[in-house]
C-alpha cells in the first residue's frame, strides 16, 4: 500500500494514524461486534463518542464555558444563512468583511435576510492582502460583524483577530480551525465545514456564545435555530455519527502531537520554507502580502503557464496529488493542513526545485 501525498484543499488529508484506528475498529467498535455508525446515535456508546469528542475539542481550543459547542450537518455554506437566522436578533444589519470568495458566498446568503454592509473589500487588489484594523468601517449597530480569517482559494489569511467592540464577530474558520491557537473569548461564534482540519465531510462545527442564542427570524426551521441544538445536545435528528467519531480521533492525534500549539509550530515551518522556496526561485511566484500569507493554502504560479500540465503530471507520478489551483483562479495550490506531514512540504520543495532547473 502506498500513501501519497494530498495537498487537496478539502476535502484532504487525514492523520494516517487516525485512518488506521477507525479501519481496526471498523467491523467490530471496542468489541461489540458492529461499526461505529451501525448504532443508535442515542446508545449509549455513541453518547459516550460525541460527548468526548465535545470535550476533547473544547480543550484543544480552550473555550470557555458560557460557549456551546454544535455538531451540525449541512457544511459551511448552511451556516452563511443560520448566521442571520440566529444572530440578527432585531436587527436589521449585519457588518461583513469581503477578503475573498468565500466572503462573498456568505455576503450574497446574508443579503436575503438583511442588509448587508461589506464594511471593507481587498477586491482592487485581486484579493491579495487583508485589510487592516483602522480601514474597517464599523456600525456600532450592527447585529454582528462577519468575516473570513482564512480564504481557501487565494491563501489569505488575517494576521490580526478584527476588535469590533460590543459587536459580535462571526468567524468561518473552515479552512485554519485548530491550526494555531486562538482566544475563542474573542469571537461571539466560530464555524467550520469539517472537511480540512477536523475530518471527513458532512459535519459542521458551531462554537457560539450562550447568550446569543434564542431570538431567532420567526420562520427558521427548528433545525437551524442553534438554541434547539444546544438544548438537545446536537441530537435534535440523527447527527452525521461517523464524521462525529472521527472528529473525535482526530481531536485525540491532535492532543498527541501537542495541542494546537504544538501543531501550529510545525504548521509555522512547513508554510515558512514553502514560502521561501517561492519567493527564492524565480521561476514561482506567489502574489499575497506577506503579512496576509496563509499557512494552510499556498498558491503558487509558475513562470511560464505552458509547463503547468506537465508539472502537475510530473508532481502526481511523484506521488504528489491534488497540487492545481481552484479552478477560478489556475496555477497551482498546496493545501498543508495539519495532517499533511512536514516529510510532504519537504518532498513537494525538492521537486519544484528540481522542476524548475531541469525547465527554468
Ligand atoms: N468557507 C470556507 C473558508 C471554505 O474553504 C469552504 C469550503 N472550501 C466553505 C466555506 C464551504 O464549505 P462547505 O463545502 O462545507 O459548505
Amino acid at each position: 500500500m502506498t500513501r501519497n501525498y494530498n495537498f487537496s484543499a478539502g476535502p484532504s488529508a487525514l492523520p494516517e494514524d487516525v485512518l488506521k484506528q477507525a479501519q481496526h475498529e471498523l467491523l467490530d467498535w471496542h468489541g461489540l461486534g458492529l461499526s461505529i455508525m451501525e448504532m443508535s446515535h442515542r446508545s449509549k456508546e455513541f453518547v459516550a463518542v460525541a460527548a468526548e469528542a465535545e470535550q476533547d475539542l473544547r480543550d484543544l481550543m480552550k473555550i470557555p464555558d458560557n460557549y456551546k459547542v454544535l455538531f451540525m450537518q449541512g457544511g459551511a455554506s448552511s451556516q452563511f444563512s443560520m448566521i442571520p437566522m440566529n444572530l440578527l436578533r432585531g436587527k436589521t444589519t449585519a457588518d461583513y468583511i469581503n477578503t475573498g470568495d468565500w466572503s462573498k458566498k456568505a455576503i450574497k446568503e446574508a443579503s436575503r435576510y438583511c442588509d448587508v454592509n461589506v464594511v471593507a473589500t481587498t477586491e482592487a487588489d485581486n484579493f491579495t492582502s487583508v485589510p487592516a484594523q483602522s480601514e474597517l468601517k464599523l456600525n456600532p449597530d450592527a447585529a454582528y460583524v462577519h468575516y473570513t480569517p482564512n480564504e481557501t482559494i487565494r491563501g489569505v489569511e488575517f494576521d490580526y483577530i478584527p476588535d469590533t467592540g460590543d459587536v459580535p464577530l462571526v468567524a468561518d474558520m473552515s479552512s485554519n480551525i485548530l491550526s494555531r491557537p486562538i482566544d475563542v473569548s474573542r469571537f461571539a461564534m466560530i464555524y467550520a465545514g469539517a472537511q480540512k482540519n477536523i475530518g471527513p465531510a458532512g459535519l459542521t462545527v458551531v462554537i457560539v456564545r450562550d447568550d446569543l442564542l434564542g431570538d431567532i427570524l420567526p420562520t427558521t426551521p427548528a433545525l437551524y435555530d442553534y438554541k434547539v441544538n444546544a438544548d438537545a445536545d446536537s441530537m435534535l435528528n440523527t447527527p452525521p455519527t461517523f464524521g462525529w467519531y472521527l472528529a473525535g480521533l482526530v481531536f485525540k492525534w491532535l492532543k498527541a502531537q501537542g495541542g494546537v500549539e504544538g501543531i501550529a509550530e510545525l504548521n509555522r515551518r512547513k508554510a515558512e520554507k514553502l514560502y521561501a522556496v517561492i519567493d527564492s526561485n524565480p521561476f514561482y511566484s506567489n502574489p499575497v502580502a506577506i503579512n496576509a500569507r496563509s499557512w494552510m493554502n499556498v498558491p503558487f504560479i509558475l513562470a511560464n503557464a505552458d509547463l503547468d500540465k506537465l508539472f502537475l503530471q510530473e508532481a502526481q507520478d511523484k506521488g504528489l496529488l491534488n497540487l492545481p489551483g481552484h479552478r477560478s483562479v489556475g496555477g497551482m495550490r498546496a493545501s498543508i493542513y495539519n495532517a499533511v506531514p512536514e516529510e510532504g512540504v519537504d518532498a513537494l520543495i525538492a521537486f519544484m526545485q528540481d522542476f524548475s532547473q531541469r525547465h527554468g
